[in-house]
């Protein structure tokens, strides 16, 4: 991987169904291969989602849109100018990985929508991810319309317009819609252009208590280290608001379950920071953008095997509350997404939900529903403030199918 000459400051989720290129995309913007994580992994800043860094530039002296480039030098070999550093989280797009899907879209400042030219549009999952979008709020989206080099002119324009239709009276209604093909990295300049118009880095307030996002944990030992020898648990996600600095103590919301004299309890846990890495260095400080890997003083059974993720990290006492259960406010639906269609009906009592807040995924069992409003008992409570979105799934056949948003209340 090459090195990126500063901390990605956005993250840009890729999204949309399976085969259609996302993960072909992100390697020819960043030069890595997301699917292949497993070095990245041992480093402790990777998540369940592919994840790359890559750096936007410009060519000086070369008009719009050609100027853009991920390359360090031009044709001539001079070097090109530094735009900015962007993550880009590779949602996958399998069914079955939509829980994973929208976790990541907790930490998402926009999104490219992969749709490919070859296949009839929507596809199941590309209008599923466009709807996950929709509900969470993400609105800073652009279209890339890939593997225009296997279908012919007339072809291209028909699933253009396909495209044009299918996200009318979407949140990706007014976004532009780029023709390209990853794997010929062809019009790649275009998508660049559009990136950077569409998905600007967002306004961060450095002087907010720092909040991170947990989405993997690791223990990072060799099996038969000696205890001198150990490192302490790493945990990895993202920022999404102030910052993080080395040496600075650390809470992690919901905590760890304790038993204490048969009664069951969570309880945050306190540690502090020991090292910390971004854009695939180490640093003393990690702001927003990008994902991050946390050393921490923690043992690392506590953080082996992702046993933190979907936790909220942040300065003690600044976090919001744990909870085992809660009351939202349900916005369903009109239909099932996907092939079948079918219509949603009404959340019940007694029906167990699955639940993503921030990238926390949980289990709850609805125990009063009314009218846009349902109570729910968590099998594993979650730490989420008042008017956090909660992204409903129900058990519809044998997976999870989206129904719904829910409001914290
Ligand atoms: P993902 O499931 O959306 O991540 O899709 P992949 O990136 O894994 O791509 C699926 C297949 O399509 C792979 O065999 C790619 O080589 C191929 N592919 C991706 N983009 C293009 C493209 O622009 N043109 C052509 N011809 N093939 C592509
Ligand atoms: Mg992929």
């Amino acid at each position: 991987m090459t090195q990126n000459p500063q901390q990605p400051e956005v993250n840009i989720g890729l999204v949309g169904h399976v085969d259609h290129g996302k993960t072909t995309l992100v390697q020819a913007l960043s030069g890595s291969w997301t699917d292949q994580h497993s070095e990245e992994m041992k480093r402790g800043i990777s998540i369940r989602l592919g994840y790359a860094d890559a750096t936007f530039r410009q060519i000086p002296g070369v008009d719009p849109p050609e100027c853009y480039t991920v390359d360090e030098t031009d044709e001539d070999g001079n070097e090109t100018d530094v735009l900015r550093t962007v993550s880009f989280v590779d949602a996958p797009g399998h069914e079955t990985l939509m829980a994973t899907m929208l976790s990541g879209a907790a930490i998402m400042d926009g999104a490219v929508l992969v749709v490919s030219a070859t296949e009839e549009v929507p596809q199941a999952q590309t209008e599923e991810h466009l709807m996950a979008l929709d509900i969470i709020g993400i609105d800073n989206i652009v279209v890339a319309q890939n593997k225009v080099d296997l279908v012919d002119r007339d072809r291209a324009v028909e699933n253009y317009e396909q495209i044009q239709e299918f996200v009318k009276g979407t949140v990706a209604e007014d976004a532009p819609i780029v023709p390209i093909s990853a794997q010929q990295e062809v019009n790649v300049d275009l998508l660049i252009d559009a990136i950077e118009r569409e998905i600007p880095t967002p306004e961060r307030d450095e002087t907010k208590a720092a909040r991170m996002f947990t989405a993997r944990s690791f223990d990072i030992n060799r099996p038969g280290t000696t205890w001198e020898d150990l490192s302490g648990g790493v945990i990895g996600g993202s920022v999404v608001e102030g910052k993080l600095s080395e040496g600075e103590e650390l809470e992690l919301r919901p905590g760890r379950e304790v038993d204490e004299g048969g009664q069951t309890e969570w309880r945050p846990i306190t540690t502090d920071i020991r090292s910390l890495q971004a854009g695939g260095q180490m640093t003393d400080e990690v702001r927003p953008g990008g994902l991050c890997g946390v050393g921490t003083g923690l043992d690392p059974s506590l953080t082996k095997g992702d046993a933190l993720a979907g936790q909220v990290a942040g300065e003690p006492g600044t976090l919001p509350p744990t909870r085992e259960e809660f009351v939202m406010a349900v916005d369903l639906l009109e239909r099932v997404v996907g092939e079948d269609e079918e219509e949603i009906e009404e959340i019940s009592t007694g029906e167990p939900l699955m639940l993503t807040v921030g990238t926390a995924t949980t289990v709850g069992a609805v125990t009063s529903a009314r009218s846009g409003e349902a109570e729910v008992s968590l099998k594993r409570p979650v730490c989420a403030a008042e008017g956090a979105k909660i992204a409903i799934n129900r058990r519809v056949g044998a997976r999870w199918r989206l129904i719904g948003i829910g409001t914290l209340k």
